[in-house]
């Protein structure tokens, strides 16, 4: 029998009420030795509601006064029987309440193991754990409705069904491996080759006026091109996914000066760099998210990219370009009011192969800077003219940043979309066997070995819900996870 586990699930500081969890064969026990019902006596009736004490039992004095819920198996978020007792929110309250479940012989829970023993009962498949986590996690709307979706199963569902498909295909080519050449099949045999070959010679000798693949073996070639099609359009899902889950990095990039404090508060909303008519202000990186559409943007305000004058400016400025060149998006910033300079020459051809956006500010004073050089030196790429200090041109400087962000602008959402970088491998791989497999069957490659790449492509599938995930992805999965979840 599994311990039963303990362990404080709302977060360490006050609040309004802290939640303990119980999980497992003991959890009716801690309910009956620890609390002391405000009524007579109660039966605690799995899903429902008790007041009364939770009581020190060698003692008999109260701890605090709660609420309990006893949750019986399977019809808890564990699977197994689960004791939540919600007590008054002080951390010291929830110390003494989880040390006399501790005392009593449970265990302190280790990071997300409610959360796994929920997949372990099969409450949830190993992305919807995932997905758990995604919803505590998550920043903003876009990435919570992601989140909810794949915990809803949305993804499972997918992914289910395509594994499935492939298991079809798989038992038709184990049919031929099964039946004999001189036997009637149920089923049109996998090829009709001649004597089954050994598998060192991996090709079936052709049978006479069979030199071609039969329809037959097309058929399930196109099958298999079908499932990958499939994973592939999946696939493709994951840079918005990503981004959906994880936001995006844009980096203001340009000379001091010229105004990319003043872009940042504006992009912000509110004041929080330190913005000067001094150039060379802004010394530190000024990080800040801001959610545009739904999508967690994280801001950077580099130092102002220049020759450096100093050693202080020199380490600000290879910052500045480490930032860069990790950035999601760049928008590079030009001062409209004065021609370009050396130092914005710099900065372009510093960005030029980057997915970068082109503002030109202070479009409230006159204009002085060529806009056609900036063209030729940036060229087809969209120009903003805006004022970070009146607010000009902001909106579409938004929209931009999302279009850049995820590719398009358009509102399209898929059926299924993966957001996570371990699916997106496992799909990855999944792809490569199934097309080995679609081209071993139109070269007549033996059922056997087409058989191994398909049951390669199923376990590589099963990964994303854990049909076949090893011992090895679950910790690394469940300890990201926090104690109490
Ligand atoms: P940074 O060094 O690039 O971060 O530039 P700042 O944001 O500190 O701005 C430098 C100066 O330019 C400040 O005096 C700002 O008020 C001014 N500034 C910034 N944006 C605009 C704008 O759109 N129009 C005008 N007229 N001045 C601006």
């Amino acid at each position: 029998m599994e311990d039963t586990i303990a362990a404080i699930a709302t977060p360490p500081g006050s609040g309004g009420i802290g939640v303990i969890r119980v999980s497992g064969a003991k959890a009716a026990h801690i309910a009956r030795l620890l609390f002391k019902p405000s009524k007579r006596s109660v039966d605690f009736s799995s899903h429902h509601l008790y007041y009364g004490d939770i009581i020190a039992p060698e003692t008999g004095k109260a701890l605090d006064e709660v609420l309990i819920s006893l949750m019986k198996k399977p019809h808890s978020y564990t699977g197994e029987d689960t004791l939540e007792i919600y007590c008054h929110g002080g951390y010291l309250i929830l110390q003494a309440v989880l040390g006399e479940i501790i005392k009593a012989g449970c265990h302190l829970a280790l990071p997300g193991e409610f959360t796994r023993r929920a997949f372990l009962n099969n409450r949830l498949d190993l992305s919807q754990a995932e997905a758990v986590l995604d919803m505590i996690m998550t920043k903003t709307e876009r990435g919570r409705e992601l989140a909810l979706s794949h915990l809803k199963g949305n993804l499972s569902e997918k992914i289910e069904t395509l594994r499935r498909r492939i298991m079809d295909v798989l038992a038709l080519i184990e049919m031929s491996i099964d039946f004999p050449e001189d036997e009637n099949p149920p089923i049109p045999p996998f090829s009709k080759g001649g004597p089954r070959g050994d598998l060192e010679g991996s090709k079936r000798a052709p049978s006479p006026g069979s030199k071609e693949s039969s329809k037959y073996e097309k058929d399930i070639a196109s099958q298999l091109a079908g499932i990958a099609q499939e994973l592939h359009d999946l696939l493709m899902t994951y840079q918005q996914g990503k981004i959906f889950r994880n936001g995006v990095s844009v980096v203001i990039a340009g000379k001091p000066n010229v105004g990319k404090s003043s872009l940042l508060n504006a992009l912000l909303g509110e004041k929080r760099a330190i913005v000067t008519p001094i150039a060379g202000t802004t010394r530190d990186f000024i990080e800040e998210f801001i959610d545009i559409e739904g999508i967690a943007v994280k801001l950077t305000d580099t130092a102002g990219i220049r020759e450096p004058e100093n050693i202080i400016e020199q380490e600000g400025i290879a910052l500045s370009r480490d930032r860069l060149s990790s950035a999601d998006l760049a928008i590079i910033l030009l001062d409209g009011s004065e021609e370009l300079s050396d130092d914005d020459r710099r900065i372009i051809a510093y960005n030029i192969n980057r997915n970068t956006l082109v503002a030109v500010n202070k479009a409230d004073l006159p204009s002085r800077l060529g806009l056609s050089d900036v063209e030729s030196l940036l060229p087809g790429r969209d120009i903003f003219r805006i004022s970070a200090k009146y607010g000009d041109g902001l909106p579409a400087i938004k929209k931009a940043i999302r279009k850049a962000a995820l590719g398009t602008d358009v509102h399209h959402q898929p059926d299924a979309i993966i957001a996570n970088i371990r699916h997106k491998m496992a799909l990855e791989k999944t792809v490569s066997f199934l097309l080995q497999a679609k081209e071993g069957v139109l070269k007549n490659v033996l059922p056997e070995l087409i058989a191994i790449d398909l049951s390669d492509a199923l376990a590589t599938i099963g990964e994303i819900t854990g049909k076949t995930a090893s011992e090895d992805i679950l910790t690394r999965i469940f300890s990201q996870f926090c104690i109490g979840k």
